[in-house]
């Protein structure tokens, strides 16, 4: 179960994700794969960018750490403990501190390798996974992370890596799967033959879900987006484009690669490859059926 970034943009947000993971984990183990908040990884980008250009980046910085500080905030009002609390903050400052130093490093030299900014950028997912593992064991459920740097081999660029599912797959027999009831995953990333953490490119967390569907023989993989499934268009461009009800791998391969933004265009291959069925679900509205 994949969500994007606008399934977890605030609280409330998060929390119907949470709930709709936690429906369905009562009936099968889930692994869900996560986006960063709506905002985050433009904000990622563009901080690394301020700093290339040796601007000031402080205040997206400081837009980060709040958008962040209000999710713990008010998950902590409603549902987590403060020892549950207080270690999400940990790892938050800790994460700021090291984008300061890389920063810090980026300003001086003028310039920013694709690898560092790819290690940046990532890490509105991670801190996406914490929060939704604190959320998981607050509600009672036994969950725990998939970390795709030790998971996932990818090849290619650093923004925009391939991941190789026949290195990847055997890595997951090793695991106490059984032993979790929701495991949660950062998308978008992954890393290369020396460890490097590398990203699947913008928007790539649906292909991450795709390749973990295809890494652990899911029974389905299931897309939460913000929209009721795949149109024949886009439907916030056209008022009465028609929702599709079930379409081929050909048909979204070709979709997706001519554009609609609902799959990214490397989603299609695994699930195709090992005939696993792919559901695109509203998670502002669960009980519609969506697509497959
Ligand atoms: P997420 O944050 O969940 O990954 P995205 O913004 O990446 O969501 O993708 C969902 C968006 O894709 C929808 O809000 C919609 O505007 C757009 N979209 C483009 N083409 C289509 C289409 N054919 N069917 C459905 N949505 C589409
Ligand atoms: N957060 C990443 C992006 O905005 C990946 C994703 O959400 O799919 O590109
Ligand atoms: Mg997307």
């Amino acid at each position: 179960m994949k969500f994007g970034g606008t399934s977890l943009a605030n609280w409330p947000r998060f929390l119907m994700a949470a709930d709709i993971i936690a429906e369905s984990s009562k009936l099968e183990p889930v692994a869900t794969v996560l986006s960063a908040p709506a905002t985050i990884t433009n904000a990622l980008l563009e901080m690394v960018d301020l700093a290339v250009e040796g601007k000031s980046y402080q205040a997206v910085v400081q837009h980060i750490d709040t958008v962040f500080n209000t999710l713990y905030a008010q998950a902590s009002e409603e549902l987590l403990a403060p020892a549950q609390q207080s270690l999400l903050q940990e790892k938050l400052n800790a994460q700021m501190l090291q984008w300061k130093h890389k920063l810090e490093g980026i300003c001086l030299l003028g310039e920013c390798p694709d690898s560092v900014r790819a290690a940046i950028v990532v890490s509105g997912e991670r801190l996406s996974a914490a929060l939704m593992e604190q959320v998981m064991l607050a509600k009672g459920i036994t969950s725990a992370q998939l970390d795709p740097v030790s998971l996932f081999l990818a090849h290619g660029q650093p923004l925009e890596s391939v991941v190789d599912i026949n290195v990847s797959k055997p890595r997951f027999s090793v695991l106490p799967l059984n032993d979790y009831r929701v495991w949660v995953m950062p998308g978008f990333t992954a890393a290369d033959a020396h460890g490097k953490i590398v990203t699947l490119g913008r928007n790539g967390s649906d292909y991450s879900a795709a390749v973990l569907a295809a890494c652990l023989n899911a029974s389905s993989c299931e897309i939460w987006t913000d929209v009721d499934g795949v149109y024949n268009t886009d439907p916030r461009v056209v008022t009465d484009a028609k929702l599709l009800a079930q379409l081929s791998y050909q048909e979204a391969m070709e979709l997706s690669y001519f554009g609609a933004k609902v799959l990214h265009p490397k989603t299609i291959a695994p699930i195709a490859q090992y005939h696993i069925p792919c559901y695109i679900k509203n998670s502002f509205n669960p009980s519609a059926p969506g697509t497959l």
